[in-house]
């Protein structure tokens, strides 16, 4: 007895070109997937941005996009350009952001060493490039309890605490 397999008889139906079926991934989602070319300069903006506050680009991108919506004219504006204009003001706003996601990179540090760096890094205060070959100070912190890797915290001598 020949038992009829559905997905068999599609394929001999319609010369082996078989129907668009299995792509059918209908997860249930609580929330939409907005898909938008963004130019590869705002894409890289949004990135360091991001990178800077240590909040996933998704996040940085929503927080923005709420606000433009609250603010802009929705008639005529399309998302990419609304992204691009909130992108302009990042520059400006970047203190109001980080405000607003109560970003302080030297809240878990306990003691500063001296040191000189292999490498090049970066103030996570002020953001000045600090060079491979000079001195910074490195922030100590205690091992997360969580096991994920917290990124090296280093400083300029400026933004040490009590200097100047
Ligand atoms: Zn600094």
């Amino acid at each position: 007895m020949t038992q009829r397999d559905p997905q068999r008889d599609k394929v001999d139906g319609v010369d082996g070109s078989r129907a668009v079926e299995d792509s059918d991934d209908a997860e249930p989602k609580k929330e939409r997937v907005l898909h938008t070319r963004v130019p590869a300069v705002l894409e890289r903006e949004l990135k360091r941005f991001a990178d800077n506050l240590r909040v996933p680009v998704s996040n940085l991108v929503r927080t923005i996009l709420e606000d433009a919506l609250n603010v802009a004219d929705a008639a005529t504006e399309n998302v990419e350009s609304r992204l691009r204009n909130a992108a302009k003001q990042l520059e400006h706003e970047r203190e109001r952001l980080k405000a607003r996601v109560k970003f302080d990179p030297l809240k878990d540090v306990f003691a500063f060493q001296s040191v000189t760096l292999a490498q090049d890094a970066t103030c996570a205060k002020c953001e000045r490039d600090l060079a491979a070959g000079s001195r910074a100070n490195l922030g100590l912190t205690d091992e997360p309890t969580n096991g994920k890797k917290k990124p090296r915290i280093f400083v300029c001598d400026e933004c040490l605490p009590g200097a100047r």
